[in-house]
């Protein structure tokens, strides 16, 4: 998986290619203005050879944390595998990292999740993120947390919104 420091700049060439390819010039172009005006970072890319802030998260952040997992951003065919000490066995069978929370068990490493801060700022994550909270006990940005804890959550109107200004799709997560 690809690895980026949390809070650095998140890049939209792949999106472009393949999510509006066979859009209007028009949409794309409006599309394109939203995303200069848009502050993307990258939270929770963590790789073995890199070093994050390990705690405790509470409860209810986790509990946010996963309705964000319930929909997927920038969606691909192949699936991202942990890397981390504790998941060797699932780096050598290749398989799909699941997570379970209430009954519900979701596929996670194929998708992303969107946060949206205040003004026009955005975070890009995995969703492997919750895998990296809950498994390997990563501590997530405070800024992140704040904007987990407070911007518009998935299945409102406003998220809906603030995913197509970026001229992304939004699909169900994978269930188990
Ligand atoms: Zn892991």
């Amino acid at each position: 998986m690809s690895f980026f420091i949390d809070s650095s700049k998140y890049s939209y060439s792949n999106i472009f290619d393949r999510n509006l390819s066979s859009l209007k010039w028009s949409y794309k172009a409006r599309v394109f203005l939203n995303l200069l005006r848009t502050h993307t970072s990258n939270i929770g890319w963590l790789d073995k050879n890199h070093e994050f802030r390990k705690g405790e998260t509470a409860d209810d952040i986790v509990e946010r944390l996963w309705a964000f997992c319930e929909v997927s951003i920038a969606q691909t065919r192949g699936f991202h595998i942990c890397n981390l000490p504790g998941c060797e066995e699932h780096n050598k069978s290749r398989k799909p990292i699941l997570a379970t929370r209430q009954g519900i068990t979701f596929l996670l490493g194929s998708a992303e999740i969107r946060v949206f801060g205040k003004g026009r700022k955005v975070y890009a994550a995995p969703n492997l993120i919750y895998h990296y909270v809950t498994a390997h006990e990563y501590q997530m940005p405070d800024a992140f947390v704040a904007a987990l804890m407070t911007g518009p959550l998935p299945g409102s109107s406003e998220y809906t919104k603030r995913v197509e200004e970026l001229g992304m799709r939004l699909t169900k997560t994978y269930q188990v």
